[in-house]
């Protein structure tokens, strides 16, 4: 008989809570996990599987629009927000209920309350009366969106609310551009609500490459979104039915709602870790080891609630290792060195690795060469859209090694999956070269780029066989 309930409690079923109960589970512990909201967390819930479900929702608009071109008569174009945000929501009760029936399999013990600790090995419900003992806690709480400190801040809503609608405004305002805020602006802005997008740096999608980043801006502000940078909010006041957003220079947008997509920080506070020594980071993320094991020895924190790479394939890996260093006997590290991600903004932005100006900070100005093209896609010559496909290669100078992969265009997302892969084996730019291109496509451009970037760029896209 153990002297505890069960050898390990985790707080928050999100992507890597789930993953690290069922993993230890099947691998004998008994385990319990406790969940707050709702089974699946943010990914599932109210993140990245809702979000590319209104992403399409929103380009079918668009791409109505290209199929003229190729003969199709779209003029009666009607859209109807209930039915796509019922959808979305029924798809994602769906899920809640695939992951609940996955840890039920699995044996794990529910608890569908808030959970905190009393002590190292202590674990309080909201719920109910009494105490639950575990041998080891795995603290995967996620994290919360950051809310502006400004007057008015009441007003604002944030990407939870988003999917909670029941219509859609007629004008929305847009507070950040990171990468959340971009891909909520094009999703609105694909249904035909006005967009304004405010932001106090100079450019969209800080830290991405430069290329990427000003590409995006300009193809959404061709698509109607109006992207304001160097603007600081000074206020948000109601007016009417909707909202003022007052800016510190002195001018105000009128909006029928307002957004924050200001950033987002762990969820650790109340949580007991503090006072029972778990070390947290400036942000209140939990400092871990590289077995993602806290400063208590029997506590250890995976996924965002850590904030190394806020990336729900990040927090499955981070679980992963953790149920086989604690469960499997085989301690395991993730490597984090090569993570693709994607920006589901319109267009679409797919990027791996190191960027043109990271690559010249780490290596030196003179020790890059970058190959880009920038090219109307073979469809877009019919359909009459006016948007450029961007694909760019950073590579060693030295070694020839292909340190990044970037690309702004339809696809990027799931060309650049691949492009991960030969990133991690370490290709080099004769790799690329050397790789017979898939005709006619897209990807195809990414093993034909010749010349560096100094030269003139050859014609590229449906003639990259000629
Ligand atoms: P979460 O999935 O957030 O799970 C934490 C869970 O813990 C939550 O369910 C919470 O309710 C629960 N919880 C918190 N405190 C307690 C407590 N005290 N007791 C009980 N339960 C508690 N990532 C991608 O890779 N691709 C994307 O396209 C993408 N899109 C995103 C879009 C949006 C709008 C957002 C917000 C995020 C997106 N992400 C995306 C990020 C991704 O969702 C997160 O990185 C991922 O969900 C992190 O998993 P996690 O297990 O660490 O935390």
């Amino acid at each position: 008989m153990s002297e505890y309930d069960y050898d390990l409690f985790v707080i928050g079923a999100g992507s890597g809570g789930v993953r690290a109960a069922r993993l230890s589970a099947e691998l004998g512990a008994r385990v319990a996990i406790a969940e707050e909201y709702r089974i699946g967390g943010t990914c599932v819930i109210r993140g990245c599987v809702p979000k590319k479900l209104l992403v399409y929702g929103s380009s079918y608009g668009s791409e109505f629009r290209d199929a003229r071109g190729f003969g199709w008569a779209c003029d009666k174009l009607a859209f109807d927000w209930p039915t796509l945000i019922g959808n979305v929501r029924r798809e994602v009760d769906r899920l809640n209920g695939v992951y609940t029936r996955t840890l039920e399999k699995a044996g794990v013990a529910r608890f569908l309350t808030r959970a905190v600790l009393e002590d190292a090995n202590t674990i309080r419900l909201a719920d109910r009366d009494g105490t639950i003992s575990a041998r080891t806690i795995l603290v995967a709480t996620g994290s919360h969106p950051v809310i502006p400190d400004v007057p008015g801040r009441e007003h604002l809503i944030t990407s939870n609310e988003c999917f909670l609608l029941e219509k859609l405004p007629a004008s929305l305002v847009i507070i950040g551009a990171g990468y959340i805020g971009m891909e909520f602006a094009s999703i609105f802005n694909g249904l035909g609500v006005k967009v304004t997008v405010l932001y106090r740096g100079d450019q969209v999608l800080r830290d991405f490459d430069m290329d990427l980043r000003d590409g995006l801006a300009e193809a959404m502000r061709n698509r109607g979104v109006d992207l304001r940078m160097d603007t600081e909010i000074a206020s948000i006041t109601k007016e009417g039915e909707g909202y003022r957003v007052h800016l510190k220079r002195g001018d105000s947008v009128a909006a029928g709602l307002v957004m924050a997509a200001t950033g987002r920080i762990p969820n650790t506070q109340g949580l007991g870790l503090e006072k029972i020594g778990v070390a947290l980071g400036p942000n209140g993320r939990v400092v871990v080891d590289e077995f993602s094991k806290s400063s208590v020895d029997n506590i250890y924190a995976v996924g965002d609630v850590t904030d190394r790479k806020n990336l729900t394939p990040v927090a499955i890996h981070d679980a992963n290792a953790f149920a086989e260093t604690l469960f499997n006997g085989t301690p395991t590290k993730v490597d984090y060195s090569v993570i693709p991600t994607a920006v589901f903004s319109q267009p679409e932005i797919g990027t791996v690795g190191l960027s043109e100006e990271k690559a010249r900070e780490l290596k030196g100005q003179g020790a890059i060469d970058i190959y880009k093209t920038s090219f109307r896609p073979l469809r877009s010559m019919i359909s009459g859209r006016d948007e450029k496909t961007l694909m760019k290669l950073v590579v060693d100078m030295k070694t020839d090694k292909v340190l990044g992969v970037h690309m702004l265009g339809p696809d990027a997302a799931e060309i650049v999956q691949m492009a991960a892969i030969a990133l991690r084996l370490g290709a080099t730019k004769d790799d690329f070269d050397k790789t017979m291109p898939l005709h006619p496509s897209a990807a195809e451009e990414l093993v034909t780029l010749r010349h560096k970037w100094e030269m003139p760029a050859p014609v590229a896209g449906s003639d990259a066989a000629a």
